[in-house]
């Protein structure tokens, strides 16, 4: 059992108020992390703001590459505290660890360029011997809140940029997955971050928490990852605050006539079921060309018999549980709705508490609720179609537009679906998730208000442009 307190200027504050994490494989108490309430939120929000971070930018870099190796270093720890507390297996929790490390490295690098312009002033009939020069100028206290499925990478995503920028956080890490954001927190102040340039809270009375991280006056920027729902509850809450949504996705994986069939089950494995299929960008809707959705189907199928999923502590899993019970049971729920109106079961569709097997529907239509919906675990439904005009509408007919892919070799009708898909990503031949840390990343429609993270946007996105002008003859 981990336990850490609140993290407020650099200590760890115990109230006597907790708030239990259980691993949803065991259903055992694996942690716990203290509650706060809304009057020490409020202090801890105003203390946050009034703190001034000046540090050099080689004293940025250095903070976060001493973070990287303390975090290599404690790979096995990590990854075996991120499963405790989610219930992913022990690959997909190694795989976040490395992926957090290099959010941090990236935004090492990034610390140390200078992305200033300077404008010559007498290039017009109104200009003057001057110079126009811009300089960036962080935003001051970014309020942060993260969902559940990546708890540590989604934290560090939105930490590392502001460490890079001289900003000052507030982050209030899912409640069903804290440990992670605070063992985080606790190792950064372990390699130098200055006190109060980052502090973790959470409350059991999470609404009221979650409200006052919105629309406390002394913040400036609120950086919200989760789901579109919460997400309209923040946009329509935060005011004249910046804001940044990351929310929910339902990503198409177009699958054209020509498509090599065993490459397109690669790229169906890749971005489907990793994490549980607890990902943002998670292939949830697989759109097959009829000609060859058959043999697709069958090759699917029989890749997805062999993953090996249960034990999340079992290093040859591939798959461990969902978040909860109650969501595995709303999985089961929509699938067993989609069976009950025409789509066909090839695989899958087993519960055992938490457990939801990989599960593969053949004949999915775009208006059953499992596609609908966000359904935030392992299906796989194909939907078949007849043209990629089809297609494409069918790709397109989703409150979401996060990311999609495409494989085809086929240029012209690539160029369409890069073109046409409203999505923030299309990656061809490619899982819709893939990219790097430190690329745009983000969506649009009710995936998020078209601003991007990835570390070089998120660091633009804390900083405002200052300009500056100087005589020059
Ligand atoms: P969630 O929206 O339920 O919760 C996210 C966070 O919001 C938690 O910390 C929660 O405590 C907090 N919260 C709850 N009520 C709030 C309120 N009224 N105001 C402010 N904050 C509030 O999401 P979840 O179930 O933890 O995560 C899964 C969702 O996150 C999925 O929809 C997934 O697609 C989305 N997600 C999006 C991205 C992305 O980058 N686009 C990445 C990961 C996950």
């Amino acid at each position: 059992m981990i336990e850490f307190g609140s993290i407020v200027n650099g200590k760890q504050v115990k109230s006597g108020n907790w708030i239990d994490v259980y691993n949803p494989y065991t259903n055992k108490k694996v942690g716990r992390v203290s509650s706060i309430d809304t009057k020490t939120l409020d202090k801890v929000l105003t203390d946050t703001r009034n703190t001034k971070i000046t540090l050099t930018r080689y004293e940025r870099y250095d903070i976060l590459n001493k973070i990287a190796n303390a975090l290599e270093d404690r790979v096995d720890e990590v990854s075996k505290m991120i499963t405790d507390e989610t219930g992913l297996c022990l690959k997909d929790t190694r795989y976040e660890a490395s992926r957090v490390s290099d959010v941090l490295r990236f935004s090492a690098m990034k610390t140390l360029d200078d992305d200033s312009e300077v404008f010559p002033c007498d290039v017009s009939k109104n200009g003057k011997p001057r110079r126009i020069y811009t300089t960036r100028v962080p935003l001051g206290l970014i309020s942060c809140i993260t969902p559940f499925n990546h708890p540590m990478n989604q934290v560090v995503h939105k930490i590392a940029p502001a460490i890079a920028t001289n900003n000052t956080v507030v982050l209030k890490p899912s409640e069903k997955t804290p440990l992670s954001a605070y063992y985080f927190a606790q190792l950064a102040l372990d390699c130098g971050l200055p006190p109060n340039m980052l502090n973790v809270i959470n409350g059991a009375d999470v609404q009221a928490i979650a409200e006052m991280m919105t629309i406390h006056p002394d913040i400036t920027m609120v950086s919200f990852t989760g789901g579109s729902k919460v997400g309209k509850i923040i946009a329509s809450k935060a005011g004249y605050k910046k804001i940044v949504l990351e929310l929910g996705g339902s990503s198409a994986l177009l699958v054209l006539e020509d498509a090599n069939i065993d490459e397109a089950v690669e790229v169906t494995m890749s971005g489907t079921f990793k994490n549980s299929a607890q990902r943002c960008t998670a292939i949830r809707r697989i759109l097959v060309h009829e000609d060859i959705a058959d043999i697709y189907a069958s090759k699917l199928a029989n890749r997805v018999k062999a993953l090996k999923y249960g034990d999340p502590y079992d290093s040859e899993n591939d798959m461990g549980t969902v978040i909860t019970e109650e969501a595995a049971i709303e999985m089961e729920t929509r699938v067993q709705n989609a069976i009950d109106n025409g789509a066909v079961l090839l695989v899958g569709h087993k519960r055992d508490g938490a457990l939801y097997s990989p599960t593969v529907l053949d004949h999915v239509d775009n208006a059953h609720e499992v596609v609908a919906k966000e359904t935030f675990g392992p299906v796989a439904p194909i939907i078949r179609f007849k043209t990629l005009d089809e297609a494409i509408e069918i790709a397109n007919d989703t409150p979401y537009g996060l990311s999609g892919g495409v494989v085809s070799n086929h240029w012209p009708s690539i160029q369409r679906v890069i073109t046409e898909l409203d999505t923030g990503t299309v990656n061809v031949n490619e899982a819709p998730s893939y990219r790097l840390e430190w690329t745009p990343f983000g969506g649009v429609k009710d995936s998020g208000l078209g601003y991007k993270e990835g570390v070089i946007e998120t660091m633009k996105g804390y900083t405002y442009v200052k300009t500056y002008s100087l005589p020059w003859d």
